[in-house]
Formats: C-alpha cells, structure tokens, sequence
C-alpha cells in the first residue's frame, strides 16, 4: 500500500491550495479528486469576485482572512502568473433602506480594517458607471475589490504543487475511510493508500467525507443560483463590480466585468434545498432579467452568450438529530481530530481566501506531523502555455514559422490555435475534456459558445490521446470526456 504524509480529499481551489500550502513544508502529499480534471465543480461556477471584506462581520475568521488576501491577491497572480482585474466595486441603492445597509457595511468595513472605502452620492456613482439607472441613490466605493479567473488560479496553484513535490491523482472518488491508528487507511476506486493525516476539501461531499471516519458534526444544505453570461461586445458597458443592495430583503443584482472581457449578471437565490445540480430554471433568469431592468436598464441583454447553474454549500451543525435553525456564518474548519481538517461548506468569499485556506489547514497539519519547512519551495508559476492573443503580430509570426500548429484557428471567437490546445492536452495536467481544454484555452468561450470549434476540439483530444473520436463522449451533460 502506497504511503503519505497528508492526503487532501477533493481537487477544487482550497484542494489545490492546499497542496501547494503543505509544499512549503517536507512532507509527501498526495492529493485525490474524483472527477477528470481539478476545479471542475463548485470552483468552475462562481461568481469570480475578489472581495474586499466589508461584508463580513467583524471578528470572523472570514473577515480577518478576506481583508488580508485582497491585500495580497495581485502578487499571488503575479506568483502564479493568472490574469487578475483589480477593478474595484460600487455597492448601490436606490432608497434610504439600502443606504442605512451602505453605512453599516462601510463602519463595519472601516473596523475589519479594509483600505480605501468611500460613500458616494448618487452622481458620483454615475460617474465612476455612467450606464447605471439615473435613480441610483448613493454607492459605496470599494478600490481593493477585483475580479479573477476561479479555474485559472486553481490550475495554477495545482501546477505550482506538482512543480514543488506535490502529487496529484485524478478519477479518484474516495469511498470509504478507516483510523488505522496514528493514520487512515483511504479507499478510492479500487485501491487503498495509507496517510498520516487528512485534509477533506471535498466541497459538496466534504460533510460525507467527514462522516466515513467521524460521527456527524456538520451537514450541508444546497441552494441554487443562476446566472447570464454577456459577450465581450458588452464588456465595457459595466467597469467595475456592481453590488446592488434592494430596497426590500432579498438578493440584488451583480454585475462583474471578467477578466476575460464578459460581463456577468448573477447569481440568483433559489432558497430551498435543491439536489438538481447546476440546473436553470426560467423562473430564475426571469428574476435575473427584471433587476437588470431596475439598475441598468440600457445593458444590451441581445448580447446574451449563456445562462448556468451553480450550487451553494451551506453548512448547517448537527443538533438533536436534526440541523442548526441557521446556517454557519463563518468558514468551518472542522477539526475533527488534530491529524483530520475538513474545510465544510465554503462558499462566498472562498475564491478570495482560497490561498489563506490552504495555509490555515495546512499549517495545521505540519505543525501534527513536526513537519520541517522546505527551503526549496518555489511559489512562482510560469504559465507554461503560449497565450497567441496576449502576443505581438510579430511574435506571433515568429511563433507560427516555427510550428504551423500555432496558425491554424480552432476557436475564431477567441482566436485560440490548435497549437494552444495541443499545448493545453499535453501540459503536466494536461486537459482530458472539452471542457478541460475550454478552461484552459478560451476555446469555446466566445460569441458562438463551441458552436464552430467543439468538432475541432474533439478531434484534437482524440489525435493527441489516441483514442477515437467517438471514444469522446457526453459526460452526464457536464463535459465531454475522453473514455478509453
Ligand atoms: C454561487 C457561488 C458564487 C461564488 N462566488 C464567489 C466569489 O465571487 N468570490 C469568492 O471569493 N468566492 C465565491 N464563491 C466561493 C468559492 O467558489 C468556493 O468557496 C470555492 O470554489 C470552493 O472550492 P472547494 O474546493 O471547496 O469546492 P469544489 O470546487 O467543489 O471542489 C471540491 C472537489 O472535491 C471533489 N470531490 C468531491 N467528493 C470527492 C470524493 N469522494 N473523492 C475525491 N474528490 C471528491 C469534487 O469533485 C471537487 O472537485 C462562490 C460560491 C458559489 C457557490
């Protein structure tokens, strides 16, 4: 049976952060995710957002690590070299309600120590979003906050793990969980490895995966959201993240200008229990379309490229047989024995502090094992594909006489190569999917959403993995998968 150190259970962003969190100490980490590629559920359906971290109440450990990890956001892109928009946000309202929650959000913003907020008036708000409805009452400035890509950071934090020691296994669902004494003896698949400690980031299952070794503390409840995404035609109609606080209870509108030049409108709030993952309902983009009515009245909604579907994980603690009346607030980091720490539903801002996270559990988890820190730990990340679209024409030219792959368009809407997707299939974890190649290229991004480019993308995965095209199948309507 294979040894470890510290297995990490789930391979979205706190896995992959994780991981790379547990390099900077000597110790053999292996980490197992169950699907085809990391980051492939909750962390590939979010809103993308780095929060400042005047939402959050003062004295939490989600305040304190929120204000701290905008502070350093843009050197860890720098360090793992992905695209970061420090675009700051307005939060805005429209009647003396919204503007009471701006004034306690921003003293509650000033104690939690965040830089830079100011309340503006309704005009200085049309300023700073000219587009907005004319009857905005005030905003509330937040210059830290900005906006990233969630898979782009996760794959890179994965990269920077393998590149400093770490290991990762894909296709690998864990089942079952045993105490061996000192250690577990972990199930996945059909085989079975033994680790001195465990991190569980499984998202969605990390209550279950808590549950196949201890008795059951916390559980999660899922709600759903919805979202439309907007065409890069649109994307300078909105120049900052938009907040809007509603006048009576309920969730406003957001609005985000993406890294990749989209703009996205959402999430929804569906409040029941909901086991149809990432499912979209009219009645939810219904909603969506009627507060863009309200606060921006003139977005172009022609530009619509696509709606989706993300799942919220709300953690609840187990009382009495049944749940707590409210949900946890705060992140829960379970500690459920000192060489055991489950991260149970983390949602919003669990992008921002993904990085802060990972230390938290893993330091936790070296400090069990006596690990000695590793002096050889490298936390920079070069992105080891080409981007053509970030190159000079004469770069590119360069780029093209020396492998033609590099000329021929795949993807027309984002103009990405074969040369980029052949690059992305073979890379060190090395896109298996469609969708795998959709994240790490752009292809199928763009306006026609994989409409011209898909057949393509197939055919390459299929050359370059030696498989037959047909061997690319559908995969439970989530992605095509190469099956072998
Ligand atoms: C609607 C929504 C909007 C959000 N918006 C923002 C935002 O704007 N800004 C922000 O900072 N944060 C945001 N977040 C929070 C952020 O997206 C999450 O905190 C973060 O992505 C959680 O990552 P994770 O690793 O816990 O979960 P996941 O990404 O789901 O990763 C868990 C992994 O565990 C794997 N797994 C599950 N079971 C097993 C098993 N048995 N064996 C092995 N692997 C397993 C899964 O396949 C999955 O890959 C948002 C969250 C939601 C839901």
């Amino acid at each position: 049976m294979e040894e470890y150190d510290v297995a990490v259970i789930g391979g979205g962003l706190l896995g992959c952060f994780a991981l790379r969190a547990l390099a900077r100490h000597r110790v053999r980490a292996l980490l197992l995710e169950a699907r085809e590629d990391v980051c492939s559920e909750i962390s590939r359906a979010n809103t993308a957002i780095v929060y400042a971290g005047y939402d959050m109440k003062p004295g939490s450990l989600k305040a304190a690590m929120t204000v701290r990890a905008a502070r350093s956001f843009e050197t860890l892109c720098r360090e793992l070299d992905v695209r970061y928009s420090q675009c700051g946000a307005v939060m805005v309202c429209f009647g003396e309600n919204g503007y009471q929650r701006l004034q306690k959000k921003l003293r509650q913003g000033a104690e939690n120590g965040v830089a830079g907020l100011k309340l503006l008036s309704g005009r200085e708000v049309l300023e700073l979003e000219p587009n907005l409805s004319p009857n905005v009452r005030a905003g509330l400035y937040a210059p830290q906050c900005g906006t990233a890509i969630p898979w782009e950071l996760g794959l890179a934090a994965a990269g920077n793990a393998i590149a400093n020691g770490g290991k990762i296994r894909l296709n690998a669902a864990v089942t079952d969980i045993r105490d061996s004494g000192g250690g577990y003896v972990v199930t996945y698949g059909n085989q079975r490895l033994s680790a001195k400690s465990v991190i569980n980031c499984a998202g969605m299952n990390a209550a279950k995966i808590s549950e196949m070794a201890f008795a059951p503390k916390v559980r999660i409840v899922r709600t759903a959201g919805n979202y439309y995404v907007l065409d890069t035609k649109a994307g300078a109609f909105v120049k900052h993240v938009v907040f809007h606080e509603p006048e009576k209870k309920g969730k406003g509108l957001t609005l985000v200008p993406s890294v990749g030049g989209n703009i996205l409108i959402g999430p929804t709030e569906r409040k029941y229990d909901c086991s149809d993952d990432y499912s979209v309902t009219s009645e939810d983009l219904r909603q969506l379309r009627e507060l863009v009515f309200e606060v921006i009245p003139s977005l172009p909604m022609e530009h619509i490229i696509r709606s989706f579907g993300a799942v919220r994980p709300n953690p609840y603690y187990v009382e009495n047989g049944g749940l707590s009346e409210k949900s946890i607030n705060d992140f829960c980091v379970l500690e459920n024995a000192p060489n055991f720490v489950s991260l149970i539903g983390v949602k919003t801002p669990g992008m921002t502090c993904s990085a802060e996270l990972g230390r938290h559990v893993a330091d936790k988890i070296a400090a069990y094992l006596g690990a000695a820190r590793n002096g050889n730990f490298n936390p920079a990340q070069r992105r080891s594909a080409h981007r053509a679209q970030e190159l000079t024409f004469d770069e590119r030219r360069q780029l093209v006489a020396a492998n033609p792959a590099y000329g021929s368009i795949a993807c027309r809407c984002r103009e990405v190569s074969e040369g980029e997707i052949i690059e992305a299939i073979r890379g060190p974890l090395g896109a298996a999917t469609v969708d795998g190649v959709k994240r790490r290229t752009g292809a199928g991004m763009g306006r026609c959403q994989g409409g011209f480019c898909q057949q393509r993308v197939i055919e390459i995965l299929a050359r370059e993995r030696g498989l037959s095209k047909a061997s690319v199948t559908k995969n439970g309507g989530k992605s095509y998968i190469l099956r072998s």
